[in-house]
């Protein structure tokens, strides 16, 4: 998944970068990086291992803090998906020398990382970040060291998904979404500044609200007095990602116009319609889960309730390294008794991917009193792995791939009775005629590439 965010401006170059990083911290927690580009072009860079307040500590704010006449910088919040989970894959990654330098970031997956890797003569094969870097690096060299030309190929080659920022030593920062545009990426340009960020939300938050979202294929550059606009001719069928809606995106962001919230409210309604059940109490599973349960109570006119509460301070589980999962899932939540205790509780979540955390809280359910659990999911069964910016890269992790039968999915998370929602109610709740719902369809935005042809071509640990 990863976050990114780039400034070009006035204010403290640093902190407004970091402020924004904050902000996208529930896109990724294992690494956090900044790059920082001086007026005259050199290029600054620091990375760390763990949340941005971990990898950004006083040490590495120092050596930022030193950098005279910054001129604008661009930050990473860093997901794993390929090249292993304690590695040196963080970004930003510098690239070049001499007077053609640039540090790149990017949030998504480059499935054919291995291919582009032989293709470019790349040797360092440590995941697809790296690869990538380069491959984007060696062709902006073949156009007289322009990454704007450079981006504007770039589709050609890459299969898999991508929202970038790039610091160049001219300075200037140029941005880019792949042009099936499957992960968000917003700009605002105001009095001489230049915001990037991941969510419209971290724009928000820091009073930057005139921003306006990349389209797929898109590309801006800013050098700290105009803005250009430019896009990628190489055509490809719009598909932005549906799981930023159900479950990655925070609840008060927009991406392609539709608010995550309101989709998030409505995909609870739907679910409600589809497979209604016969509860006292309809209890959200926080965060992602809140939103499908407001509109799983309003439809079914089951009362909800904050039964569970999150300790926001493990860290999602999603996005936890697999190993840490079933650990986090135990420590993050609490459990309100008198909320629970003689009840028939309807327990609401994004999505069922591993079967991990859900299992674990029907679980705590039952030791806190529920007489019954009906887990409800806002999301249809996940049965097929992501190749564009999520870590699931073998059906075999998937439950409702390995589980077919919903009685089975119900005995396996030991609850009452699971329902999930439909591809329809989940389209109709997001509301956009193109998106990509592969992980629940197994339809690729690949013209041609199967399941089986994706999973032979991504490697995710280290080759
Ligand atoms: S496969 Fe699923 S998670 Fe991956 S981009 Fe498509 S909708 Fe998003």
């Amino acid at each position: 998944m990863c976050g990114i965010v780039g400034y070009i401006g006035s204010r403290d170059v640093v902190s407004t970068i970091i402020s924004m990083m904050f902000e996208l911290q529930h896109r990724g927690q294992e690494a956090a990086g900044v790059a920082i580009a001086s007026k005259n072009g050199d290029i600054y860079s620091v990375v760390g291992r763990g949340l941005v307040s971990e990898a950004l500590n006083y040490t590495n704010l120092y050596k930022l803090y030193k950098v005279e006449g910054a001129f604008g910088g661009i930050g990473h919040i860093r997901y794993a998906t390929s090249g292993g989970y304690l590695d040196s894959q963080v970004q930003p990654i510098v690239v070049g020398e001499d007077r053609f330098k640039a540090a790149i970031v990017f949030n998504g997956t480059i499935a054919n990382y291995i291919q582009l890797a032989k293709e470019f003569d790349i040797k360092a094969i440590n995941g697809d970040a790296l690869v990538f870097a380069q491959v984007l690096y060696k062709l902006a060299k073949e156009f007289g060291n322009d990454f704007i030309e450079a981006l504007k190929v770039l589709p050609n080659y890459v299969i898999g998904g991508y929202s970038i920022a790039v610091l160049t030593s001219e300075p200037r920062i140029v941005v880019a979404k792949d042009p099936r545009g499957f992960r968000p990426l917003s700009i605002a340009v105001t009095n001489e500044e230049f915001f990037a960020s991941s969510e419209t939300a971290a724009l928000d938050v820091i009073g930057i609200s005139n921003w306006r979202e990349i389209l797929p294929g898109e590309i801006a550059s800013y050098d700290g007095s105009s803005i250009e606009f430019t896009r990628s001719s190489i055509p490809a069928l719009v598909s932005p990602c549906i799981f930023e809606y159900v479950y990655f995106s925070r609840p008060d962001s927009i991406f392609n116009g539709v608010s995550i919230y309101i989709a998030r409210v409505r995909m609870g309604e739907e679910l409600a319609k589809n497979v209604p059940a016969n509860g006292d109490v309809v209890i959200p599973i926080p965060d992602s889960g809140r939103g499908a349960a407001i509109g799983f109570s309003r439809e079914s006119k089951i009362p909800l309730e904050e039964g569970i509460v999150v300790n926001k301070y493990i860290g999602r589980g999603f996005i936890a390294p697999p190993t840490y999962r079933e650990f986090v899932s135990k420590l993050k939540y609490g459990f309100i008794r008198c909320v629970i205790d003689g009840k028939k509780v309807i327990l609401v979540d994004d999505s069922i991917v591993r079967g991990t955390t859900i299992r674990s809280i029907v679980n705590r359910l039952r030791v806190y009193g529920a007489k019954e659990v009906h887990v409800r999911v806002a999301s249809p069964p996940f049965e097929y792995p992501c190749f564009m910016g999520i870590d699931i890269a073998s059906r075999d992790e998937l439950l409702a791939w390995r589980t077919m039968s919903l009685t089975d999915i119900a005995k396996v998370v030991e609850a009452d009775s699971v329902g999930y929602n439909t591809l329809e109610g989940l389209l109709k709740s997001v509301g956009l005629p193109l998106v990509c719902h592969a992980c629940f369809t197994g339809l690729y935005p690949f013209k041609g590439l199967t399941v089986d042809d994706l999973e032979k071509m991504f490697s995710r640990g280290p080759l």
